[in-house]
């Protein structure tokens, strides 16, 4: 044969999701935390690799001992707790148990991309409620879709990525009251918003709370995310994962930094500092519209975003996330809130491309045109 059968049709409307591996000095483009693991975290760790982690052996399918420990500091069962490769394994985990054709997922754009991408990829229906011009979930259109399209999975990123945005308890809980759905509140930044529907799910069975090791727990390389829900929930995703996801070396990380989880409080509070400070600097800029976030990242909005993203990246070697041609985010950036010294980076950068704007359209030239006239003259 010298063709290729196409794959499912379902693909054709789907575009990867854009982790681009673009090498920049200062990464702020993917929400990690900008400090890898304490160096005694990374001592513990070596021991325990040298000493007593068999690698020749499968991994724990359910890594039991995160997964008690995870039990144990949110007041529950490990029956309760699921325990995956990363967050966004979990978040397919749940579309496949709970989707598929036939089935449907309410998605609140804009949003994390994953929860379309993996609904489109399973034949899962997806039912758009987007979010006001503010960002937040409009709760009137929520409540009409949950009445007329009967989901079956909902999905809130809370706060949402990328917009930081959070949304109001009691609105998550008339939605908890209004159906038997799976409802996902999405909480991978709950080390920085500090709020959580936790308290909720005892009351309602089909409340699901995802968290990650990615984000404030230094451990985005190793891929570990956990699910706090129902243990029917957790049973029935056990019939769909991959038994051995998370592999012995991510186990013992995970543990090890859960453990000693108080370490990753300072690196919250400095988060917390910077973020401040970014939203100050960026507020000063009169082109630049900043959205306030409960998270480790800001979204802001600036003319010709596209442009900007392109010099923070050449000429700074700043790489942020552009989502100017993500519907509702025209024209946006989201920045992470890295390290003292890259957030003043970041700003100075700022101010240095605003400037320049500014003078090329004084001149009636656009920014874009002016550097390029600048390379050529090189
Ligand atoms: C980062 C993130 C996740 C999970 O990331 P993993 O690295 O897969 O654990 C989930 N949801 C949102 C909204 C995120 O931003």
């Amino acid at each position: 044969m010298d063709r290729l059968r196409q794959p499912r049709p379902e693909l054709g409307d789907i575009s990867p999701y854009d982790a681009k591996d673009v090498r920049a000095e200062v990464n702020l483009s993917a929400n990690e935390n900008p400090h890898n693991l304490p160096g005694e975290l990374l001592e513990k760790l070596a021991d325990r690799v040298r000493f007593d982690v068999p690698f020749n052996r499968y991994p724990d399918p359910m890594a039991t001992r995160l997964r008690e420990l995870i039990a144990e500091a949110n007041g529950l069962d490990a029956a309760n707790v699921l325990v995956g490769n990363g967050g966004d394994e979990i978040i397919l985990d749940i579309i496949l148990a709970w989707g598929g054709p036939g089935r449907k997922l309410v998605d609140m754009p804009p949003t994390f991309a994953m929860y379309g991408i993996d609904a489109r990829m399973t034949g899962t229906r997806v039912v758009e409620v987007p979010r006001t011009p503010e960002f937040e979930v409009d709760g009137p259109a929520l409540m009409r879709a949950v009445a007329e399209q009967d989901p079956d999975i909902i999905v809130v990123s809370n706060p949402n990525n990328p917009t930081g945005t959070m949304t109001p308890e009691t609105l998550l809980i008339d939605l908890l009251e209004a159906t038997d759905a799976l409802v996902l509140a999405d909480e991978a930044y709950f080390e920085f918003s500090r709020q959580t529907m936790r308290p909720h799910m005892s009351r309602h069975p089909n409340l699901a709370i995802l968290r990650t090791f990615s984000k404030a727990f230094s451990l985005a390389g190793l891929r570990a995310g956990y699910l706090l829900a129902d243990t029917t929930v957790v049973s029935e995703l056990t019939k769909v994962r991959q038994p051995y996801s998370v592999n012995r070396f991510t186990q013992v990380a995970a543990e090890l930094a859960f453990r000693d989880r108080v370490v990753f409080e300072a690196g919250v509070r400095e988060a917390m500092r910077n973020r401040d400070r970014l939203v100050h600097g960026l507020s000063q800029m009169a082109e630049v519209a900043v959205f306030p976030s409960e998270a480790n990242y800001i979204l802001f909005r600036i003319d010709q975003a596209a442009a900007v993203w392109r010099d923070l990246l050449h000429d700074h070697s700043i790489l942020v996330r552009d989502f100017s041609r993500t519907p509702g985010l025209e024209d946006c950036l989201r920045v992470t809130v890295g390290s003292e010294e890259e957030v003043d980076r970041f700003l100075k950068a700022m101010d240095e491309i605003v400037a320049r704007k500014h003078a090329s359209a004084h001149f009636g030239i656009n920014a874009t045109a002016n550097r390029h006239l600048e390379r050529s003259g090189e």
